[in-house]
């Protein structure tokens, strides 16, 4: 549409009237029509005339023939500014570019920073959420990096919350790690509330979202804190959960208080004293355990470093992940562990949404932002548009930020 901005392969026209789709809103509903005007749903029925909308307007209708149509992914855990560096400056990860979200069926992305809050900032991360905006897409960020007293824009978590738009919460603190700020009790406490009062003040969801590594007292720090102290158990969306089995069976007890569990996608790391469960399983074993659907989240840890294990179980590089790990891993727990898809799809869509309280995403009706994905006949990604404009075909993206590929 305007090389300037680098969108030009995207389709924007003033309304898509999609027919004969397979909906699922994240609910099986049946075959529906769509009609989506401007950036938003207006109508979902059976089927629905052409609209009239004036001499000028442009109607594209496009017939899915009975294809899947699900809303767009919304992953709550992206390094969208880049991460990594463990290994030395020169595994810094890249910036995750728009086409790479738009290709994945990631409509909406939450930012954060991890490990480095030095040579990675607040700010960098906040411009880059807003390119993604401005790229068609819709991406917030937690203020935050790994430790506490936290990296921020304002001086103040409650601040950046109350005060910056795109920021819905903290993140991602890290908590039972080698590489945390070993935080108190009165150190988790205080962000805590600091992140609840600026999303009271400002309407929004305040999550304190925990990256949780392999330390040994697991989620106890926080467990422990909602025993003793006055918080809310829904604020805390600790994340890599199925990291090892002792994370796993205390997510039940944090689930059944009523606080968020998040998965992280391409976590499969092998058997051994140190084995990872495959985001999918871990989603299933949740689910046998009683926990409540709503509770569970997938999220993809895109633009975060990645280990690499060779056979034996040794290091044998640096990867970069990578966001289309989001809907593999929800599309795996359809296709190999039995769940409906409808289950599969609330992970990555509605529930996330909701824990957010992003209201306008998650979801296919009237009113929604029109961010949705149609499926091929082998669940994979087809078709994905991002607040009306069509972002993708045959999962390959139209998107490209302006730089995209400027230096291959
Ligand atoms: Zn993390």
């Amino acid at each position: 549409m305007n090389a300037l901005n680098g969108t030009e392969g995207v389709l924007r026209p003033t309304a898509w009237l999609i027919r004969h789709a397979d909906l699922y809103d994240p609910e099986p509903r049946g075959l529906h029509d769509v009609l989506v005007v401007g950036e938003r749903v207006v109508a979902v029925a059976p089927h629905l005339p052409p609209p009239r909308l004036g001499p000028d307007a442009d109607v594209a209708v496009v017939d899915l023939r009975g294809a899947r149509l699900v809303p767009g992914f919304v992953d709550m855990h992206v390094h969208l500014a880049g991460g990594g560096g463990e290994g030395g400056f020169l595994h810094r990860t890249p910036a995750v570019p728009p086409s790479a979200l738009a290709a994945a069926g990631t409509t909406t992305a939450v930012g954060l920073l991890g490990t480095d809050g030095v040579t990675r900032s607040v700010q960098e991360l906040l411009a880059t959420v807003r390119a993604v905006n401005d790229a068609g897409l819709t991406a917030y960020m937690y203020t935050g990096a790994y430790e506490i007293p936290t990296r921020t824009i304002t001086g103040s978590v409650r601040a950046d919350i109350v005060l910056i738009d795109r920021v819905l919460g903290t993140g991602e603190i890290a908590v039972s790690d080698d590489r945390s700020s070993h935080p108190s009790e009165d150190d988790l406490a205080h962000l805590a509330a600091e992140t609840r009062v600026g999303g009271l003040l400002s309407g929004k969801a305040g999550v304190l979202h925990l990256h949780m590594g392999a330390g040994r007292r697991g989620l106890e720090p926080v467990l422990d804190l909602l025993a003793r102290r006055d918080l809310p158990p829904a604020m805390f969306v600790p994340t890599h959960l199925n990291r090892n089995e002792r994370l796993l069976e205390q997510a039940v007890a944090l689930a059944k208080l009523g606080g968020g569990v998040d998965l992280t996608a391409g976590l499969d790391r092998p058997a051994g004293d140190t084995a990872e469960i495959p985001a999918p399983r871990a989603l299933r074993r949740l689910l046998e355990a009683g926990v409540a659907l709503e509770r569970i989240t997938l999220s993809s840890d895109a633009g975060g470093s990645l280990p690499v294990f060779g056979p034996g179980g040794e290091l044998a590089g640096i990867d970069v992940g990578r966001p289309r790990t989001l809907w593999q891993a929800a599309r795996a727990a359809v296709l190999d562990e039995g769940l409906d898809l409808a289950t599969a799809l609330a992970t990555v869509t509605a529930n996330p949404a909701r824990r957010l309280r992003l209201d306008a995403k998650g979801r296919v009706s009237a009113g929604a932002d029109a961010d949705l994905v149609s499926l091929d006949a082998e669940l994979q990604v087809d078709r994905v548009w991002a607040r009306g404009a069509l972002v993708a075909r045959r999962g390959r993206a139209l998107l490209r930020g302006p730089f995209e590929g400027a230096f291959a």
